[in-house]
C-alpha cells in the first residue's frame, strides 16, 4: 500500500519535500495554517545547489528568474552620502539566480499541482497540527481546522515538519524553542519598494551599511527592487513592541542618506512587510524516529547566510532521492539523508556569522575593514571584466 506522509508548512521545504516524497512513491499531504499562499516577498539569490535541487525536482523550468543583465550595477554610499562601485549580492561566485520568494512558490505549486501522471498533492489550508504522537508503526496527528474549530485525528507513516523557525512539530516533538533557536542580537524587515531609490537606474543595486546597521536596495530586471533594512539590538524582544516604522526610524535616525530615506519612506506606504529577530536553529539530529524536519524549522541558517531557500529546496530532493534508495528502511533513509546535508548546512551556518559583517558591521573598525575588503573585491572584479572584455568574452 501506498505510504502517506504528513507534510507541515506550504514553505519552500514542505512543498519541496512533498515533491520529493511523491518521487519516491509516498503520498504526501499538506496542512498550512494559514489559509492561503503566500506570495511576493523579498528578494532570494538562489545558489547552483538550490537551482540543481529545483532541477532534481522537475520544476526548473516554471522557475522564473530576475537577473539584470551581466549582474547588475551595484553602488555602495559612504558615510558622507556619496555612492561608489560596489560588490551586490548577485556579484558572489556561483552566479546566484535572483528571484523574489514568491518565485520559487509558484514554481513549487506548479510542481505539486500536477507532475506528468503523478496526482496533484492534497493540500489543506487553515490547517494545523495540534497533537503528535509517534506509536512506533505509524504516527497520529490530531489536526485543527482553524476556520471551523474542527479536529480530525489522522494515521501517517510520516510527518515532516516544514513549519519554518518556529516550528510547532519541533515544538511538539523535539523540546521547547530555547533548545534549539540561537539569537542574534539583530532585526531585519523586508519589503517591496514601489520605485527604485531617486537617480538610480531601475535594476541597480544600492548598500548603505554603517556600524550596527545596514540598508540594502536589491534590483531586478523586470520587477521593482526589494528593500532590506537590518540592525543589531541588546533588546531583541523591546523591538517588538510599538510601531515598527517608529523602530525603524530610530535604529536608522543618524543615516541620513538616500537610501535609508527612500526605504523608509516606502515603508510607511508598503502594503505589507517582514519584520523578525535574526536566529539560528541547532539541532543535534534532525529526525526522531517517524517525525523529521526540513529547512528553516531544522536548520534555519538565518538571511544572512544566503543559503536558506537553497537547503529547503535541497532538503526536500535530498529527502526524496534517500527515500529512493532505502524504500523499505525509514530509519536508514533518514541517517543517509542528514549525513549528506549536515557538513554542507554546518560550513554555511559557521559562514553566516562572517557574512553578518557585510550585510551590518558590528562595529566601527569591522565598518572599516568592511569598506577596504569590499573596494579590494570590486577593483578585482573591474580589473576581471576590463579583461574579458579585451579579450572578447562574455562578461560575468
Ligand atoms: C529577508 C530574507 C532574505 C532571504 N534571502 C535569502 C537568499 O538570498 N537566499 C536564500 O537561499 N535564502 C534566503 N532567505 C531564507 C529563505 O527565505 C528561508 O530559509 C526559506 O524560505 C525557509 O523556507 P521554509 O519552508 O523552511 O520556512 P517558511 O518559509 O517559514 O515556511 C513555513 C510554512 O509553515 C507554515 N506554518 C507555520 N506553522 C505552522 C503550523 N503550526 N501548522 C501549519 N503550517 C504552519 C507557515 O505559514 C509557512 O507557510 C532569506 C530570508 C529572509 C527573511
Amino acid at each position: 500500500m501506498q505510504r502517506r506522509a504528513l507534510v507541515v508548512g506550504l514553505g519552500i521545504a514542505g512543498m519541496s519535500a512533498a515533491i520529493g516524497l511523491r518521487q519516491a512513491g509516498w503520498r504526501p499531504v499538506i496542512v498550512e495554517r494559514a489559509t492561503e499562499r503566500r506570495r511576493g516577498g523579498y528578494f532570494v539569490g538562489l545558489m547552483p545547489q538550490g537551482r540543481q535541487a529545483a532541477a532534481d525536482l522537475g520544476i526548473a523550468g516554471h522557475l522564473h528568474t530576475r537577473n539584470p543583465p551581466g549582474g547588475g550595477k551595484a553602488y555602495s554610499l559612504t558615510r558622507r552620502g556619496n555612492r561608489e562601485p560596489g560588490l551586490g549580492f548577485l556579484h558572489q561566485p556561483g552566479a546566484p539566480a535572483a528571484v523574489v520568494r514568491g518565485d520559487i512558490e509558484a514554481a513549487l505549486w506548479q510542481g505539486i499541482r500536477r507532475d506528468g501522471t503523478s496526482e496533484p498533492v492534497d493540500v489543506r489550508f487553515a490547517t494545523k497540527p495540534v497533537e503528535i504522537d509517534d506509536t512506533g508503526t505509524d504516527v497520529r496527528v490530531l489536526l485543527e481546522n482553524t476556520g471551523t474549530g474542527a479536529w480530525r485525528r489522522e494515521s501517517f507513516d510520516l510527518v515532516v515538519g516544514a513549519d519554518g523557525l518556529r516550528s510547532s512539530v519541533r515544538r511538539m516533538v523535539f523540546g521547547p524553542h530555547e533548545d534549539f533557536m540561537t539569537t542574534w542580537d539583530a532585526m531585519i524587515c523586508a519589503f517591496q519598494l514601489q520605485a527604485q531609490v531617486p537617480s538610480f537606474a531601475a535594476a541597480d543595486s544600492v548598500i548603505s551599511a554603517r556600524e550596527g546597521r545596514g540598508a540594502w536596495v536589491f534590483g531586478f530586471a523586470d520587477l521593482p527592487p526589494t528593500a532590506l533594512l537590518t540592525y543589531r539590538t541588546g533588546d531583541v524582544e523591546g523591538q517588538f513592541a510599538g510601531s515598527t516604522i517608529e523602530r525603524l526610524r530610530t535604529a536608522f535616525s543618524d543615516m541620513d542618506d538616500p537610501v535609508v530615506r527612500h526605504a523608509l519612506d516606502s515603508l510607511e506606504q508598503a502594503p505589507d512587510f517582514l519584520f523578525d529577530s535574526v536566529h539560528q536553529v541547532k539541532m543535534p539530529r534532525w529526525s526522531r524516529e517517524r517525525v523529521v524536519l526540513v529547512g528553516d524549522a531544522a536548520w534555519c541558517l538565518n538571511l544572512y547566510s544566503g543559503m536558506g531557500a537553497t537547503f529547503a529546496l535541497r532538503g526536500g530532493a535530498e529527502l526524496g532521492r534517500a527515500l529512493r534508495e532505502s524504500p523499505g528502511d525509514l530509519g536508514v533513509a533518514l541517517t543517509a539523508w542528514e549525513s549528506r546535508l549536515r557538513p554542507a548546512i554546518t560550513r554555511h551556518q559557521r559562514l553566516a556569522r562572517m557574512k553578518q559583517q557585510l550585510f551590518v558591521p558590528s562595529s566601527r573598525p569591522a565598518e572599516a575593514l568592511r569598506s577596504v575588503v569590499l573596494r579590494l573585491a570590486c577593483a578585482a572584479r573591474e580589473r576581471r571584466l576590463a579583461k574579458a572584455r579585451a579579450a572578447g568574452g562574455s562578461t560575468p
